[in-house]
Parts: C-alpha cells; sequence; structure tokens
C-alpha cells in the first residue's frame, strides 16, 4: 500500500522512515522548504538562529536510543549550557544535570536525517483531502496529488481539524480530541547586539513573566551565529494578544524586553521576527499517543496528541508506525 504522509516534522518524519523500513511506500508532503517543522532554523550569513524548539531532552528509553544514532551521524550533539531563572525581576544561575540536545549545525538536521530514504514534496500545501470509502485523494492547488490507502497527518491540531472539516463530525473521538486539544502561539524574535552584553548565561527561562518564557544566547550553540544575539520566545498569553501585531511593532518591544532580562543597557537589531501560531502544548490535555481509524484509513500523530515537545512527537510518530505495520 501506498502512504501518504502530511507532515514532515518530527512526527511524521520518524512515522515515515519506520514505515519505509518495514516495507511500506511512502510519500510525505510538506508545505515548508525543507524538513523540520517546528524544529526550524534559519540560516545566515553569520551562522543559524534557531526559531522554534531551541533544544531536546531524552527520558525514555526508545527516544535516548534515537540520540545516540544520531550522535553517531553527526546531527546532533549535547548543548552544555550556563542556565540561569529570571524570577522577581532577578537572574540566578539555575546549574542541573539535565542533557539537553541540540540539532547539528541546525535544528532540522535530525529530521532530514530521518527522511533520507523516503520519497518527500517540499513546498506543497495540502489544502484539500477526500476519502471515497477506499482511497484517500489529496489535493493542492485543484490539482490531484495521487491517491492513497492510507493517510497519515502529522500536523498540528488546528490544521487536521481544518483539513477534515468534512471528516470530523462523523467521529465522535476526532471532535472530542480537536476540542481539547489546543496548540498556543508563540512570538519567536531574535536580537543581534552591537557590542558583547558581557552576560554569561546561554539559556534563561523567565518565570511567572507576563511577556516572556524563555530566551537564549543564540552564540553560545555551534553551528550558530558568531556575534552575539539572543532569541526571545514570547509567552503564550502575551503572543495571543498580540497575534495579529505586526514584526516591526514586535521589533520595538523586543530589545527593551532583553535590556530588561539581562539588567543593562543595550544596543541591537531586530534581524528575526517569527509568528508560530501553533507553537507548544499548554493544556493538560490527555496523552492519547496517537489516533488510528482503521476502517477510514486515516491516523493522526503529533506532539499535541502525546505531551507536547520534540521526545513525544517523536514517540507519537514511532508508535503510530508500529500501529500500522502490524
Ligand atoms: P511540526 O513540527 O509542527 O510538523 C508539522 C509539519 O506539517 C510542518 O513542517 C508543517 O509545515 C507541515 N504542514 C502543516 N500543514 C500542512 C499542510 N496542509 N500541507 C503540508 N504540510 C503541512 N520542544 C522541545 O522539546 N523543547 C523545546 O525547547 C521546545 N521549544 C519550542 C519553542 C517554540 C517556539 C516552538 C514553536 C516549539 C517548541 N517545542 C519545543 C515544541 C517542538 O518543536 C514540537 O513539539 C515538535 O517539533 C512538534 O513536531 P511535530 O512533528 O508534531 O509537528
Amino acid at each position: 500500500m501506498t502512504i501518504a504522509i502530511i507532515g514532515a516534522g518530527i512526527a511524521g518524519a520518524i512515522c515515515a522512515s519506520e514505515l519505509v523500513r518495514n516495507g511500506h511506500k511512502v510519500i510525505v508532503f510538506d508545505k515548508g522548504r525543507s524538513a523540520g517543522g517546528r524544529m526550524s532554523s534559519k540560516r545566515t550569513e553569520n551562522g543559524y538562529i534557531d526559531l522554534g524548539a531551541q533544544y531536546f531532552t531524552a527520558r525514555s528509553e526508545l527516544f535516548s536510543q534515537q540520540c545516540i544514532t544520531w550522535q553517531a551521524h553527526g546531527v546532533i550533539m549535547p548543548w552544555q549550557a550556563k542556565l540561569a531563572v529570571y524570577e522577581n525581576a532577578e537572574l540566578t544561575a539555575s546549574p542541573d544535570n539535565i542533557v539537553r540536545y541540540i540539532g547539528q549545525p541546525s535544528m532540522h538536521k535530525p529530521v532530514q536525517q530521518l527522511l533520507q530514504q523516503t520519497q518527500l514534496v517540499l513546498e506543497c500545501c495540502v489544502d484539500r483531502i477526500h476519502f471515497d470509502g477506499k482511497h484517500w485523494r489529496l489535493y493542492r492547488d485543484q490539482q490531484p496529488l495521487g491517491s492513497f490507502s492510507q493517510l497519515v497527518l502529522a500536523i498540528p491540531q488546528q490544521q487536521a481539524a481544518l483539513l477534515l472539516a468534512n471528516v470530523i463530525s462523523q467521529f465522535n473521538v476526532l471532535a472530542a480530541a480537536f476540542a481539547a486539544a489546543a496548540l498556543q502561539p508563540c512570538w519567536a524574535v531574535n536580537v543581534a547586539l552591537h557590542q558583547p552584553s558581557g552576560n554569561n548565561f546561554d539559556g534563561i527561562s523567565v518565570k511567572e513573566d507576563a511577556a516572556l518564557t524563555w530566551l537564549a544566547r543564540q552564540t553560545a550553540k555551534q553551528g550558530r551565529v558568531t556575534t552575539e544575539q539572543w532569541l526571545l520566545h514570547f509567552s503564550p498569553t502575551f503572543s495571543q494578544q498580540q497575534l495579529d501585531t505586526s514584526a516591526e511593532q514586535m521589533a520595538l518591544a523586543s530589545l527593551s524586553q532583553l535590556q530588561r532580562i539581562l539588567g543593562q543597557q543595550l544596543q541591537g537589531t531586530v534581524t528575526h521576527c517569527h509568528r508560530w501560531r501553533y507553537a507548544q502544548q499548554t493544556s493538560d490535555y490527555p496523552i492519547q499517543g496517537y489516533l488510528h481509524h482503521a476502517d477510514m484509513a486515516l491516523a493522526l500523530c503529533g506532539d499535541w496528541l502525546n505531551g507536547g515537545r520534540v521526545e513525544n512527537a517523536w514517540l507519537s510518530g514511532y508508535m503510530l508506525a508500529q500501529q500500522l505495520s502490524v
């Protein structure tokens, strides 16, 4: 059977890789210019900047094994970051023993590594799907993309809901899943400093703050920019409130936010502003792993079904591939 997977993020990539390993014919479609989804880095003339996931951890045995393989391929490495917490207007060192990984030289490298043996169609936004009782037909701008005996949606919940708008009402379980698990937005803004700040921290977790959740010195990651640049992640509440704010206005707000956290006057230029409409899950949505409707030849995987984060997205895609290979 030929399986169509929509979404070449980490969940779709491991699902595809496992299905191919188990002898299936798979085609992956993604609307992006490269695979990776929210494991996203922008290339600049000075090195990469990570706009989405900043690092990932491995808590399960399965994903730890994957990380060992990726390290052997040279597509990830541990990130030995000097971490701090910003709380009650104070910046305090917060060392721990957690192993954090980053893609090498960019966050999407491990995703690309998984897709090496898979047919991948990029810059292809699937905007209509139709099930005729036996096969799924996929379309982009009215143009058919093919007919498939199994469809996997490895895309954020809100985007899956749009594609399945005609189908959802027939499946209570889908409707319930979609109602509960909205992903929250996040503005990501990168500031290049004109002079070194002298600050020694590499990653700062911002606690109980109205505006920010996280800052990372991109220079502290191998493969990234070489002059001091800070990536700011704005909080879900703030990002929701500013969802329709222009990138120019977000840029104006960002230097003063960086100054507030680092506690010093700074000169800098905003180089990138990216609005993630569907960034991370913050609700207590029950973990289901994945969804599979054999009678509809339809399955869904992704972080939103498995607790959020890179590791859980990977596990979701991995577990779904084992189920489809039975
Ligand atoms: P995605 O990565 O979203 O992949 C879905 C893919 O589907 C995308 O490539 C998209 O282009 C494609 N797509 C969608 N609709 C269509 C369509 N109609 N047609 C074709 N293609 C389509 N996780 C961590 O573990 N640690 C972190 O530090 C961390 N920080 C984060 C910070 C931010 C700002 C964001 C946004 C996320 C962060 N995450 C973090 C979460 C992590 O990035 C995600 O959990 C994980 O990457 C999700 O993978 P996925 O495969 O489920 O979905």
